[in-house]
């Protein structure tokens, strides 16, 4: 989609920090990190959020979260934990309309969150 920075950074007319790539996803890591690890996972194919769900390949979603335990493990977080993110909507604090997944470890999370 026209103007949609992931599908910039999907497609790679912007460049990130990648930490995994398929044919379907590409993980890359946030710009602000708010944990000493924190990548985005997003679908290549736009869609603008969680609300669209639908919208999105069934595959894709079972990429997207079969993916999540093996990045864990590559990175060393598996056991201590992590915390997967997806905000959506105004209220949700979603700045980016292209769905995405925050996944952050390597530090203890508060609850509840801001
Ligand atoms: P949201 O607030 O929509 O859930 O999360 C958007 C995230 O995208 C933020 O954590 C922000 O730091 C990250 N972000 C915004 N622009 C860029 C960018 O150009 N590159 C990367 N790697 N991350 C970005
Ligand atoms: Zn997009």
């Amino acid at each position: 989609m026209e103007n949609c920075l992931f599908c910039k950074i999907a497609s790679g007319e912007i460049p990130s920090k990648k930490e995994y790539e398929s044919d379907n996803i590409l993980v890359f890591h946030d710009i602000t990190p708010q944990a000493p690890f924190h990548v985005l996972i997003i679908p290549k194919v736009h869609i603008s959020s969680m609300n669209q769900i639908g919208d999105l390949n069934p595959d894709i979603i079972k990429e997207i979260f079969l993916t999540i335990p093996k990045l864990a493990q590559q990175n060393g977080i598996s056991e201590k934990g992590y915390r997967l993110v997806n905000n959506c909507g105004d209220f949700g604090g979603q700045t980016v309309q292209h769905i995405h997944f925050h996944m952050l470890g390597g530090r203890h999370m508060q609850w509840p969150p801001g």
